[in-house]
Parts: C-alpha cells; structure tokens; sequence
C-alpha cells in the first residue's frame, strides 16, 4: 500500500450533520440506480450513515465498465471477462478511499513499474523513475525522451501553453472549453511526434480523437496526472479480476449495513411522490426519499426521457445533450505459448492505429497467471479506443496484425481463446459541452446524479470522477436529511508554481 504522499492535495471537509439517521426518527430510504464505480460509491456514504439503500443495476454484475462476468473458453475453461486493463492512479484519493473500505491498505492493488508509450518509429518514452515532483517530472521526461529534441524544446510557446501549467477548475474550462485538443497542441508547437505520444494517448484514453475532445478536458487531465500531483504516474492494477479483487467484497461490505442489491434490474422510469420518488422496475414501482441516479450516459438518458415528471426543461436539456464518445474495441487473447519475458506488462502505443495499447494480464492478474502457468501460455489484451470503423471484425485483424508487428513472438501462436467487447458507453467530452453538462445537484431535492460523465468543479477524471461524483452525490442526499457527509478529495485545484498562477491571472482574468 501506497499512501497518499502530496502534500497539496486537497480536502473537502465533510459537511456537518448527525452521524447516523437512526437519530432522525424514521430512516430515509433511498434508491440507488447504477452499480458502477459511481453508484457503489454513492451507496456505501449513504449506507454508512444508516440511510436504508437499494442499489439497481441494469446488468447482472456490479461495476459497471470496470465489472466482469463469468465466460468459457472453448476447452471449457471458465474465466472471468472485462473491458480489461484499467490504471488505478495513485491521485484516485477517492476512489482508493471507497476500494479501502474492504482493503485497507489496498493489498489487492500491485504497482505497475513501468509504463512505456511506443511509437510507430520504433521511439519509446517511459514514465518509469521520474521525479514525482512537478515540474521536475516533465523537465526530466522531456530531457530524456527521444521523442524531444532541444530544437522542440526550444520551439514549444511557454505563452500558449501556461494553461496547462495552472489548471483551475472550473476556470480552465471557461478558457479552454471551445477549443478542441488538436488545435491547442498545435498552438503550443507541440512536436508532432511527442504529440502523439504523451497528448495523443491521453486524450485517446477518453475515447475520443483529439480532434473532438476539449482542450479544457485534456489540459485538466494534464494537471491531474502529471503538472499538477506529486504522486507519480506510476500506478496501481488490481491483483485478480475486478469482481474477486473490488466488487465482491464491497457487496459483502454493503450488504452487512442493509444495502439491498438488485442486478438483473434496470430502472425503466422514476415518477415524483407526495415527497419523495417512484422507482419502476420489471413492471413494478417503489417510493423512496430520495433517489442518485449513477447510470451511463445512454441509461441517464433513456431514463429521464422515460420520466416526464423530473427536473426542469432545462435540465432535461442538459441530460438530452449528453453525449457518447465513438465505440471502442477490447479483444483478449488466450495463446499457446509465453510472450517474451522482457515485455512490459502493459505498453502504450500512439500513431499505430488502430492499436491503443497492448496488456500482458497474466503478468500481473491472478486468474490469467494461474492459466498461463498450467499452459504454458499468455493472456494478451488488445484495445482501439475512438474506433474510426463500424467493423468489428475488420478491428480485430488490423489489432492482432500490430500484436505481430510489435511482439513477433506471438505471429505462430496458437489461439486458444479469443473474446470480443465493442461498446460505445463513454462519454465524450466534446467542444463546449463543459457549460451544459448536468451537476451533481438537480432541480430536484433529494434527487442527485453521478458518473465520469458528469460535472464536479475538481481537477478529476474518469474512474476518479467517478467516484467523486458518487461521494458528492451521498453528500447531496445526507445533507437534505440532516446528516453527515464525507470528505471529498483531489489534487490541488490550481497549478503548483505561483508565478505562473499570477500570470495566468494577469492574462487571463476572470
Ligand atoms: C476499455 C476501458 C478502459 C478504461 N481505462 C480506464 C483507466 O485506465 N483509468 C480510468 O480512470 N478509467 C478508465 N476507464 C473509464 C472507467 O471505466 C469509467 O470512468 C468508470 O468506470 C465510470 O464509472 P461510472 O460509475 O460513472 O459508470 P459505469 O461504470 O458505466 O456505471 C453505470 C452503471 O449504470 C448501469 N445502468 C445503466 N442504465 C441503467 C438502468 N436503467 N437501470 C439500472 N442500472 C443502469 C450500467 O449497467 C452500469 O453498471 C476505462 C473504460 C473502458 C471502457
């Protein structure tokens, strides 16, 4: 276990409240809907205060777009499937604060040692044993990077790219929200190759081209992962399957303080009560207090379209205009033979399409290491995020092509057993959507939302807004009901050197 090392990083106290709503007279009930990252968070704060909380999923597991399930391979072999690989940074103090609610010191997490991003020359950076610190981070990535030359460096437009060094939120985003990534980085000069390596596989990672990605989004990213934390970019994958390593133990957790979990229940539509919500499911309704609604973008969707009764029509707008970044594609491969042992565990790879990254999971995941060591074998991930065609199939070859061009040790492997997941259930962050997108708070009281798609004035992402918004939501519901929240966590919500935050201020004033 890695504790939190930045000393900057930020708290949000919890709000004021009563400890527990065993003190109010009659417990509140609330409906939690959406078992991912962001609804288990939301449940396990209220939960923890001694609201009584029903959790619906749609699917039959929890986790959402970091769940699993159970599949066979052809001889039989029963293995557990995901979207696969997915970095568990060390600035996810919110996420880690939920994950350490069974795991304490987070034991079921390992590190990553190193992190190489690969080019199509052949060039390969690594963000293994950098300083922690910024600035000294990027000045040593971009000294020792042999995608940089000092002539690049020479050319970069400090002017242009302060925004990256004093990241604020919600700030940024009234700056950078109306341009699209690829012509900031343009602005900046940024050198084409390095582009794609340290930008391109960033903005990519939220499923979108830069082309359609907010500059806002990226620069924000930027700050959490590199500019703006002292906690490393190395980072963390769990141990075992999601299911086995997260998700079970948190629904054993849940389920010793009351929370009711359905899987298998999708939410159809949410009526409006005397003083409080009806939640319809499988053809049957149910009231509660108060209601987070922790879905996906298109499950958000399709269920206030389905409720008349919610929100404003602003709001509804809002949730309406949310939209999916293009679908991306998970294969895993089950081979007959290893691959090479001085593979990196995961590789990042930018302007080799359509091939994002390449993930050894029985290097590092139970499950695929105990079927490795009895077979001999590898268990090899291959993901194209932002894809470009609407063939899956013609996805799958051009990937596996790239595993042979990068790992040519794996052309005359045997493939034992191959899965597939196209999806397109990520949100895009797209060219001034930042002002539309819905809050956490609702026009509605005690009806609150979260997920990695929605707004949170912090410097966080993905799996991590996730998570923050889950905890902001609880937040939302228990200070209604007069109870205690929960701290809320991020990196610094500004940039770290104060001379550049001056003149950023100078030039950009509010
Ligand atoms: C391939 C891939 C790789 C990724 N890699 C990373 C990574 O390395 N690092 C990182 O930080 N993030 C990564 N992410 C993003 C991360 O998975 C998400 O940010 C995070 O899981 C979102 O959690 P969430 O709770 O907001 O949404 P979800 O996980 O989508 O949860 C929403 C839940 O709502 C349920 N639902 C929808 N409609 C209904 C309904 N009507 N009734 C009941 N339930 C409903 C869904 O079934 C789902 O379980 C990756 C994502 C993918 C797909």
């Amino acid at each position: 276990m890695t504790s939190p090392r930045d000393p900057r990083r930020v708290t949000l106290p919890a709000p004021r409240g009563l400890p527990d709503a065993g003190l109010l007279g009659r417990r509140p009930t609330a409906a939690v809907v959406g078992g991912g990252i962001a609804g288990l968070t939301a449940a396990t704060g209220l939960a923890e205060r001694g609201v009584d909380v029903t959790v619906f999923e749609r699917e039959h597991h929890l986790g959402g777009r970091v769940g699993g399930w159970r599949e066979r391979l052809p001889d039989g072999t029963a293995v557990t499937m995901s979207r696969g690989f997915h970095a568990f940074f060390r600035q996810y103090y919110n996420l880690r604060t939920l994950l350490s609610r069974t795991d304490p010191r987070l034991d079921r997490l390992i590190p990553l040692t190193d992190y190489p991003l690969l080019d199509a020359h052949g060039r390969i950076d690594t963000f293994a044993g950098l300083p922690r610190t910024p600035p000294w981070n990027a000045a040593a990535f971009a000294w020792r990077s042999p995608t940089f030359t000092r002539k690049d460096l020479l050319r970069l437009s400090g002017r242009n790219a302060l925004p990256l060094a004093t990241v604020s939120v919600p700030e940024t985003y009234h700056l950078l929200d109306r341009v699209d990534a690829s012509s900031f980085l343009e602005t900046i000069n940024f050198p084409e190759a390095a582009k794609h390596l340290a930008f391109e596989v960033f903005s990519r990672s939220f499923f979108a081209d830069p082309r359609e990605l907010s500059a806002a989004e990226l620069a924000t990213m930027f700050h959490l992962y590199f500019l703006g934390s002292s906690e490393g970019l190395v980072f963390d994958v769990p141990t075992e399957p999601f299911p086995q390593a997260l998700w079970d133990p948190l629904a054993s957790y849940l389920s010793s303080r009351r929370v009711d979990i359905r899987t298998g229940t999708p939410v159809t539509g949410i009526g409006r009560t005397r003083d409080g919500f009806a939640i319809e499911s499988g053809g049957r309704t149910k009231n509660f207090d108060g209601v987070v609604l922790a879905c996906d973008v298109p499950g958000l969707r399709k269920i206030v379209d389905a409720s008349p009764d919610l929100g404003t029509e602003a709001w509804r707008a809002s949730i309406d205009g949310l939209r999916t970044a293009p679908p991306f594609l998970v294969r895993r491969l089950w081979l007959d033979r290893p691959v090479e042992p001085y593979r990196s565990s995961f590789l990042g790879t930018g302007s080799i399409p359509p091939l994002d990254n390449i993930s050894l999971l029985d290097r590092y995941e139970g499950e695929a290491r105990s079927w490795a060591t009895r077979t001999g074998g590898a268990v090899v991930e291959l993901h194209a995020y932002a894809a470009a065609t609407k063939d899956s199939s013609g996805l799958e070859k051009a990937l596996e092509k790239r595993l042979h061009e990068i790992y040519p040790e794996t052309r005359d492997a045997r493939v034992v057993g191959d899965l597939t997941l196209w999806r397109e259930d990520c949100p895009l962050f797209g060219v001034g959507d930042f002002a539309r997108r819905p809050t956490v708070e609702t026009p509605e009281t005690a009806l609150a939302l979260a997920g990695d798609g929605i707004r949170i004035d912090l410097p966080v992402a993905l799996m991590e807004r996730a998570a923050a918004t889950g905890w902001a939501a609880a937040n939302s519901l228990l200070g209604h009901w007069g109870l205690a929240g929960h701290p809320i966590r991020s990196v610094p919500n500004h940039g770290r050197i104060g001379l550049l935050n001056r003149l950023a201020r100078s030039r950009y004033p509010k």
